[in-house]
């Protein structure tokens, strides 16, 4: 019997973050971490589930929901195998719609909703494959991982062939690096002490924490008030000492000439890169703001739109490091052909995390690059932000600063029935009692 896919549900997810201003920032000084959730169903023989999502900050999450919803038809009443075995064009089909493309095109709710889709597809593929995401990906052939990309708009730059070599490149040092990575995971940096909201105790104590657990870089949020960041750049610089990282991210909050004049101005506490500076979509004052600040180095990519934008940025050397989001682009194709865009220009891949459920979606993707694409850990760090990893079923495990490899079977995306009983909006009842 073959087994069909039978459903997509969809729910509206949120977590009241803004209560004690975990994830504030100089542009979102108080997001409800939430997600726009979708489980695809399959009948006998196993009937497992697809699980993914797109991450908002709350107001919106039901417009992210129903925008997943309008994807339904392209996966309902599909067979399973023949669905799953060709993701690349599904892929297409879903980002070349010819009506629902009118809304982006390839960008925002629509391409948010895609990702969704596009993520609970892989995951059930890796749960039936009882592979963890990383490892499935890291273990197919390199025409096979070609052929998950769409290479529209990316030829001036990158070429299937092109591709396909990076790809075979990496191919003899797999079995190497899947075990080095089993063994001693994937270095990750912490963002959790430097939100804008907490007070200069705070920050003190979770910079001393973060050394303590085995961190070598850390990350402040900075934008707001100048003599505000100069001060907790000092307090951060002390604590850690000059053998750490300090990363700095603005979220979008300045022009152009204030940017440069901003990082100028906190140089002397040594800021390894300044992250989103500016508008995500200014790929020219990106390059204008990284030729300025030089040594400090510009890092974008949790609101860079698709594929097409991260080809610019690299083709103009406006990023030193190229900071990819699991669920902002369509989803695991869309970020394939990311990484193998980053490969092929030698940028460094340091993906977007935090959020609900995105450190436990962009390991994968990490892990799959360094085994089969960049081949490489030097100066790749992934986000980590200690929140909200006990709603999932297989959370993200940390040792000594390092994302543990997972094992379980999927995309680490499933969120617990409980959490999705408890924090539904608006009717779950961690809602109704607030
Ligand atoms: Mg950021």
């Amino acid at each position: 019997m073959t087994a069909t896919i039978t459903g997509l549900r969809t729910f509206d997810i949120r977590f009241p973050t803004s209560a004690d201003l975990a994830g504030s920032d100089a542009m979102n000084p108080d997001p409800d971490y939430s997600a726009a959730y979708v489980v695809i169903e399959t009948d006998a023989p196993d009937f497992l589930a697809g699980h993914g999502f797109a991450f908002t900050i709350g107001r919106g999450n039901d417009i992210q929901t129903t925008a997943i919803d309008a994807l339904s038809s392209y996966v309902v009443g599909r067979p399973v195998d023949a669905t799953l075995a060709d993701l690349g064009e599904l892929w297409k089909a879903l980002v070349h719609d010819s009506q629902l493309r009118w809304l982006g095109p390839e960008k925002g709710v629509m391409h948010m909703a895609i990702s969704a889709v596009v993520n609970a597809l892989w995951d059930l593929r890796a749960k039936r494959a009882g592979k963890p995401l990383w490892r499935l990906l890291a273990e197919l052939p390199p025409e096979e991982i070609v052929e998950l990309v769409d290479f529209r708009y990316l030829t001036d730059a990158l070429t299937p062939g092109e591709a396909l070599e990076i790809l075979r490149r990496a191919e003899p040092g797999r079995v190497a690096r899947t075990e080095s990575l089993l063994r001693n995971g994937y270095p990750g940096y912490a963002t959790s002490p430097g939100w804008l909201g907490y007070d200069d105790d705070k920050l003190a104590r979770l910079c001393e924490r973060a050394v303590a657990d085995g961190f070598t870089q850390i990350k402040l949020k900075v934008g707001a008030d100048l003599e505000d960041d100069r001060r907790r750049m000092r307090i951060a610089r002390k604590v850690v000492g000059p053998g750490v990282r300090i990363a700095i991210d603005a979220n979008q909050r300045w022009d152009v000439g204030a940017a440069i004049a901003w990082v100028r101005e906190l140089a002397e506490f040594d800021p390894w890169w300044v992250e989103e500076p500016t508008s995500p979509d200014d790929v020219l004052g990106h390059a204008t703001i990284a030729r300025a600040i030089a040594p400090v180095k510009v890092a974008t990519g949790e609101h860079v739109q698709n594929r097409v934008v991260f080809k610019q940025l690299l083709q103009t050397g406006a990023i030193s490091y190229l900071q990819l989001d699991a669920a902002r682009v369509a989803g695991v194709n869309e970020n394939v052909a990311i990484l193998l865009l980053a490969a092929k220009f030698g940028v460094p891949v340091c993906p977007h995390a935090g959020g609900v459920g995105l450190c436990e979606l962009v390991q994968h993707l990490s892990m799959f690059d360094y085994v089969a694409v960049s081949g490489s850990l030097e100066n790749r760090v992934i986000e980590y932000v200690d929140h909200l990893h006990e709603h999932f079923v297989d959370p993200v495990t940390m040792r000594c600063g390092n994302y543990v490899a997972p094992v379980a079977p999927g995309f680490s995306a499933t969120m617990r029935q409980e959490s999705l009983d408890a924090y539904a909006y608006p009717d779950g009842p961690m809602w109704r009692v607030r």
